[in-house]
């Protein structure tokens, strides 16, 4: 496929805008919290979404699918049914995945132990979840961003985070507060 002049140019005025990003993570079948994040997220335009993993029931994934921004994703360790997932996200593996979004490379992983050092280095940002707290730091010239836990299962604070992509910056934001079992 080529690319005509005019594409190239859409192209690169879209790279000189940058991208908002939605992240999100263990939100284990919190679907109340699930909405409080897409609701956030379609608020302040985001034009993608990604997912560190532990959705965890087909579900709770067909959920964040609905608000029809394209989502990628890993697989979490409390991804059980990954059949069931992987029917309604083909591109769900495990990570680390290297994508490309907003002119930045990213790297998605679950559980950032798992990150190889050239991983590291192959990226503009890391995006990770598994320890559900948020985290927002910047290694190497590299922003790193765990959302914390879409969930809240844990703390009560369902939190997401919004990356920039021009700026290279990353927002929390609690979206919703969960009574604790
Ligand atoms: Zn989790």
């Amino acid at each position: 496929m080529t690319l005509s002049r005019a594409d190239l140019y859409t192209d690169l005025l879209r790279i000189g805008a940058g991208m908002k990003i939605g992240v999100l993570s263990d939100t284990h079948d919190n679907l109340a919290a699930t909405a409080a994040a897409l609701r956030h997220f379609e608020q302040a335009g985001v034009e993608a979404l990604l997912h560190g993993g532990d959705y965890c029931a087909p579900f709770a994934l067909k959920r964040i699918l609905q608000a029809r921004i394209p989502l990628e994703g890993v697989f979490g360790n409390c991804d059980g049914e990954r059949e069931g997932l992987a029917k309604l996200l083909p591109s769900l593996a495990d990570g680390p995945r290297h994508l490309e979004l907003g002119g930045k490379k990213i790297c998605l992983i679950h559980d950032r132990q798992r990150l190889k050092h050239e991983n590291f280095e192959a990226s503009d940002i890391v995006v990770f979840g598994h320890t559900h707290e948020p985290k927002v730091e910047r290694q190497e010239g590299r922003l790193v961003v765990n959302p914390g836990e879409g969930g809240g299962w844990m703390s009560g604070r369902c939190t997401v985070a919004i990356i920039d992509t021009r700026t290279l910056t990353a927002d929390i934001a609690e979206v919703y507060e969960q009574v604790r079992t």
